[in-house]
């Protein structure tokens, strides 16, 4: 933000892969879809170089994407045994982690705006809204390092009986994939590589 100088340019770039599995508990092989998206800002100073800053951002957006489809994965049950790979239990964890860390984060910055404006305004609140806003900044901010702590600790694979023989939206067996290519709609896979990137 500032005084404007120039224009920045935004573009976006999606994409989705077909990422193969074959399961370290069950030696089920299933491939599940993968959607990315990339992002590129670039800057015309002055209104130098607005077309060049365009493209420059729709090119940031192109690699972004290719690496993220190329290196990331996710966290997808094994529609055989319900279990998560090991390699998976990390983004698991943390998927756990940010939906408290999100509640937590709002209740955090409604607190400090509301203090914020309260000393803007010098405005004294009654003592026991003050020391209640006090406690549930506190409460939030350390909540983060507790919920973190417990997110850690959680096994993905806990009640994957439960979802075991279930096939969820964006997988398919191996044996549903492959007709798929038989049939032309999906593009072939290498089984062989199952879970790219190795662990
Ligand atoms: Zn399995």
């Amino acid at each position: 933000m500032g005084i404007p100088i120039g224009n920045t340019y935004t573009a976006t770039a999606s994409g989705s892969v077909w990422r193969p599995v074959r399961c370290e508990h069950c030696d089920v092989s299933f491939a599940y879809l993968m959607k990315r998206e990339g992002i590129g800002v670039a800057d015309s100073l002055l209104w130098s170089r607005n077309e060049a800053a365009g493209e420059e951002a729709s090119a940031m957006a192109q690699e972004s994407l290719a690496v993220q489809l190329e290196s990331q994965w996710d966290a997808r049950p094994c529609p055989g045994c319900g279990a998560y790979q090991s390699s998976m239990t990390y983004l698991w964890r943390k998927a756990r982690f940010m939906n408290v860390a999100f509640v937590l984060g709002g209740v955090l910055a409604l607190c400090s705006a509301t203090l914020f404006v309260m000393i803007l305004f010098d405005f004294h609140p009654p003592r026991a809204a003050a020391s209640g806003l006090r406690w549930a900044s506190l409460t939030s901010f350390f909540g983060m390092g507790v919920a973190w702590y417990w997110s850690q600790r959680l096994d993905p694979n806990a009640d994957a009986a439960k979802r075991a023989g279930r096939v969820e939206p964006g997988v398919l067996r191996k044996e549903a994939y492959e007709e798929r290519v038989a049939e032309g709609a999906l593009p072939p896979l290498s089984w062989e590589r199952a879970h790219l990137p190795p662990a």
